[in-house]
């Protein structure tokens, strides 16, 4: 039987940032995956840019992923928010311009840096290619046991599997969940108007449409949220027609358009845990809360949870406490569970008030957003949380180790 620090159920890019951050700190993981990461490093794999909040940014430069990635990042300088092609822009612009409000990533890039860094990364085992077919958790410890007979132990689990955990299930944690009948379609133009920095959201009763910047300046990631039908509908349609509609919907932001990554359609659904922990167990990620990508918060949220239990746990360890203590787990919960919330219900509300039809309720968004653009404390409210900087951080998302 080979005993760990912790036992990571999933390494997809919440399971292996949290393997890296314990490795920065000397704890030992065994990261278990059916699917191995190499095979995820290509567009066709996941196309996907991520907004990433410059707080998380941080955690990657303590970890040692910022350096390997910021070349290819683009910042956000600017956000515009819109009712409509044609309602008023709500905008959010940093006053400083070395701090932007974040920078759009690929997954693939970032994938292809965690991969590099966990190869070289002294305290993480790869199981990947192999599932636990039991789990045990006793009150001295937890065991896994893998499709080959490999016996693993460690005091603890993290459970990083995703929305459809199968870990979460069997450990009997309810959950709320329930589907938006709605899917994004994400791809990748290149356009004759430069962005400038700058990422549109732009609401529609249907759901939001999101132009997001990347290098070069005249290239952006497109994320279409659309009723399942339409979102079907409007992925079979050849480029041009595509882009028509592209265009109807953003009203000419980008001028001229072409596709330059394929079309990939992602169903949307709502997941929320009632808590985040269990007997020497803890839900990392999605796994924990799985949100609309109205706001591109849910990986950053991922990524907070990672910062928070990393300083529970190289804290705990340094007491030379269990680390599947009780009380460590309670802290973990405690830390994680208000801003979860927060941020759950509030991507929840948006999808529900911008999907509200009709003009009268399209006059009071718009009144709304009026509201916020002309209130300055608002505005600095709202590019707090874009940040990632309200509440109490944890120490790395500050830039530095525990
Ligand atoms: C269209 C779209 C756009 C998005 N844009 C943004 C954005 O701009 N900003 C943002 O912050 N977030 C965004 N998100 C959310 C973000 O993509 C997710 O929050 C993030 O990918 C979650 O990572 P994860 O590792 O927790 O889960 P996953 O990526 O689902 O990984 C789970 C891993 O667990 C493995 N696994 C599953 N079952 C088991 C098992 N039984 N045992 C072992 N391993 C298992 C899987 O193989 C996989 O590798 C977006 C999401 C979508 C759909």
């Amino acid at each position: 039987m080979t005993k760990h620090d912790v036992l990571i159920l999933g390494g997809g890019l919440i399971g292996q940032t949290m393997a890296l951050a314990l490795d920065r700190h000397g704890l030992r993981s065994v990261v278990v995956d059916p699917v191995d990461p190499e095979t995820t490093l290509t567009t066709d794999f996941d196309g996907r840019v991520t907004a990433i909040s410059s707080s998380s940014w941080k955690l990657f430069d303590a970890l040692g992923l910022g350096p390997l990635m910021r070349g290819q990042a683009c910042p956000i300088a600017r956000i515009e928010v819109r009712d409509g092609a044609a309602g008023a822009p709500l905008d959010f612009q940093s006053d400083d311009d070395d701090d932007a409000l974040g920078l759009m990533l690929e997954n693939r890039v970032l994938r292809r840096a965690l991969w590099l860094l966990i190869q070289q990364a002294p305290h993480v085992t790869r199981r990947y290619g192999h599932q636990a077919v039991t789990l045990d958790r006793g009150p001295n410890g937890v065991t896994a046991q893998l499709d080959d007979g490999e016996v693993l132990s460690a005091p603890l689990v993290l459970v990083c599997e995703g929305r459809h955990s199968t870990t979460r299930a069997a450990a009997g944690i309810p959950v709320a969940a329930w589907d938006y009948a709605s899917m994004s379609i994400v791809t990748a133009m290149d356009h004759s108007l430069p962005h400038g920095g700058t990422a549109h959201q732009i609401f529609y009763p249907g759901g939001p449409v999101a132009l997001l910047p990347m290098n070069p300046g005249t290239r952006s990631a497109l994320v279409w949220s659309l009723p399942e039908a339409d979102a079907k509908a409007m992925a079979k349609l050849g480029e041009r027609a595509f882009l028509a509609e592209v265009d109807r919907a953003t009203g000419g932001l980008l001028g001229d358009m072409r596709l330059v990554a394929p079309r990939a359609v992602y169903p949307l659904q709502f997941r929320h845990t009632a808590k985040m922990t269990d007997h020497r167990l803890a839900l990392v990620g999605d796994a924990g809360h799985g949100i609309h990508p109205i706001a591109g918060q849910g990986f950053n949220l991922g990524l907070r949870d990672v910062a928070a239990l990393t300083e529970v746990l190289v804290e705990g360890a340094r007491l030379g406490l269990d680390l599947g203590d009780a009380q460590l787990l309670a802290r973990y919960q405690r830390w994680r569970s208000a801003d979860v919330m927060a941020v759950t219900l509030a991507c929840d509300t948006l999808v529900r008030l911008f999907g509200i039809k009709g003009r009268v309720a399209r006059a009071v968004r718009r009144l709304g957003l009026g509201a916020v653009q002309r209130a300055k404390p608002l505005k600095d409210l709202f590019m707090s949380e874009a940040r990632g900087e309200s509440g109490a951080l944890p120490v790395m998302l500050t830039g530095v180790t525990v």
